[in-house]
C-alpha cells in the first residue's frame, strides 16, 4: 500500500537573535489512506509547526513532502494553488478562524468560488446546506453569524468549510482542544463518521494523549523538534519503547485503579531544552533516565526496530 503523504526530513527553522531555532529538526513518517495519523508531544514539541509546513501554510527551510507521489515543497506558488483543495486544515480556535463579518453560508461556500466547484449558484447553496447537515447543523443555520454559535457550532462551521473542497487530506490541530469537555466527543465522532464516509486521511495534532488514542490508526511522538517514535496506536501505548514514549505514557490517567496501583510513573527531571542551535546529540539527553556516553556523541536516526515500530534511540 503507497502512503497519501510521505515527509522526509521535514525542517522547520527560525533565525532568531541568539542563532538558529530548529523548531522541527528533520522528521520522516508516512500517512497511508483512510488512516489517522496522530501526532504528539508537549507543547512547544513542534507539532503544529510540523502540520503547517507540511501543507506549506508556512515556508519549508527543508526536506520533502510527497503527496500522492507529487512533492508539494518543489511546487510553484500556482501550482501549489491548484494542489491545496485536496489537502485543508482545521484550526485550534475555531472563532478566530472564521471571519465574524460573514454569515455561514458565506464562509462555507468562499472556499468552492476560489477554487471554482459548483459554479451554478443553486447548485453551490444545496452543497452549502448538505455540508451543514453532514458536521450535524441544520439549514436554518446558514443565514447565522458565528458569534451566534457555541463553540462546538463554530468548530462544525470550520470542519464543513475545510470539507467544501472534497480534500482527500485533513490536518486537525488540537481541533478540541479549545471546546467544552462534554462536546469534544461529538466533534471527535463526528470526524471519525466523515471519515469513514468521504474517504479521508487525517494527521491528528493534539497533547491530549488518550483522545489521540481513541482516533488514531497510529502515532508519531514528538519531541524538541525531533519524531521519537511511531508505532500502531495500540502497540504505542501499550509497549512503548522509547525512554520519552515510556514517560509520556505513563501519566496518563487509567480508569481502572487495579491498573494504576501497578503503573509506575516515570516523572521527567528537568526542563525541555532550548530548540535554538541544539548540539549533534540525543534531543533527551538532558532527562533521559537511560542516558550514557554514546547518547552525546550523535542524534539518533528514527530506525524500524520491529515491524512498523520506529525508533530513534541508541539504546533500544
Ligand atoms: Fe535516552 Fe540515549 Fe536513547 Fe536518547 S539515545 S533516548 S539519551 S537512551
Ligand atoms: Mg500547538
Amino acid at each position: 500500500r503507497q502512503p497519501l503523504v510521505s515527509a522526509r526530513n521535514i525542517k522547520k527553522h527560525f533565525k532568531v537573535k541568539q542563532g538558529t531555532l530548529k523548531a522541527v529538526d528533520g522528521v520522516s513518517f508516512d500517512i497511508y489512506p483512510g488512516e489517522t495519523f496522530g501526532l504528539v508531544g508537549e507543547s512547544g514539541c513542534g507539532k503544529s509547526t510540523t502540520g503547517r509546513t507540511i501543507l506549506r501554510l508556512v515556508k519549508p527551510s527543508g526536506g520533502e513532502l510527497f503527496f500522492d507521489g507529487v512533492d508539494i515543497f518543489k511546487l510553484s506558488e500556482a501550482e501549489l494553488r491548484k494542489k491545496r483543495r485536496e489537502f485543508q486544515f482545521i484550526f485550534q480556535d475555531p472563532y478566530a478562524s472564521l471571519n465574524p463579518r460573514m454569515t455561514v453560508e458565506a464562509i462555507v461556500e468562499e472556499p468552492m468560488i476560489i477554487n471554482g466547484l459548483y459554479k451554478d449558484d443553486k447548485e453551490r447553496k444545496a452543497r452549502v446546506i448538505e455540508l451543514l447537515q453532514l458536521v450535524g447543523l441544520s439549514a436554518e443555520h446558514a443565514s447565522r453569524f458565528p458569534h451566534e454559535f457555541s463553540g462546538g457550532q463554530r468548530q462544525r462551521v470550520g470542519i464543513a468549510r475545510a470539507l467544501a473542497v472534497n480534500p482527500k487530506f485533513i490536518v486537525c490541530d488540537e481541533p478540541i482542544s479549545a471546546l467544552d469537555v462534554s462536546i469534544q466527543a461529538q466533534v471527535i465522532n463526528i470526524l471519525i463518521e466523515l471519515q469513514k464516509k468521504m474517504e479521508l486521511t487525517y494527521l491528528f495534532i493534539a497533547h491530549d494523549l488518550s483522545m489521540v488514542r481513541y482516533i488514531s490508526d497510529r502515532v508519531g511522538v514528538m519531541y524538541l523538534g525531533n519524531m521519537m517514535e511511531v508505532a500502531a496506536s495500540d502497540e504505542l501505548y501499550s509497549h512503548p519503547l522509547h525512554p520519552y514514549t515510556k514517560a509520556l505514557m505513563s501519566a496518563i490517567p487509567i480508569a481502572n485503579p487495579e491498573i494504576q496501583r501497578n503503573k509506575k510513573r516515570i516523572v521527567l527531571q528537568g526542563e525541555v531544552p532550548s530548540p535554538i542551535d541544539p548540539k549533534d546529540e540525543c534531543p533527551f539527553v538532558e532527562r533521559c533516565p537511560m542516558a550514557e556516553g554514546k547518547c552525546r556523541e550523535s542524534k539518533p536516526a528514527l530506525r524500524e526496530i520491529q515491524p512498523k515500530h520506529f525508533v530513534a534511540c541508541h539504546l533500544v
